[in-house]
């Protein structure tokens, strides 16, 4: 999911977001990988190369682009939020052994049936979260 930067700066500017380097940095971040990182692992990322961003810089950018909906928030475990930049509908699969987190596409199961939930819901989205060992864990 690599993108090209102009197209970075055009989907930025497209949500009326001001184009700043931290914004650029960790949104091309999170649109190169499909691992779900933490706001740390974007934080140690981008710092390899030139160590310039900071724990406050990397949060104030992800808030801003998780406001105008350019990355997602991703809560499989208590207390550790991760970042995802695919906003096509799809599932996830958690391993709770290791914490690696990866996408399921959405058509991998058939639609839910939501006129089965109780009369006073109106159901907005759901995803799947499939738990268990992965491949790695399973050696
Ligand atoms: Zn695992
Ligand atoms: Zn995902």
């Amino acid at each position: 999911m690599k993108k090209e930067a102009n197209t970075i700066v055009n989907a930025l500017k497209a949500k009326k977001l001001r184009v700043t380097p931290q914004r650029f940095a960790v949104y091309a971040n999170l649109l190169q990988r499909s691992d779900h990182p933490t706001a740390e692992q974007i934080l140690k990322d981008l710092n390899e190369n030139v160590p310039t961003s900071s724990q406050a810089t990397v949060y104030t950018a992800l808030q801003a682009l998780r406001e105008v909906g350019l990355v997602r928030e991703v809560l499989l475990e208590p207390g550790v939020c991760r970042y995802d930049a695919n906003l096509e509908p799809h599932h996830h699969f958690h391993c709770p052994c290791c914490g690696v987190i990866e996408d399921i596409p959405w058509d991998t199961f058939q639609p839910l049936n939501l006129q089965r939930l109780r009369p006073g819901i109106t159901p907005e989205r759901y995803q799947v979260t499939v738990e268990g060992v992965c491949d790695r864990c399973q050696e």
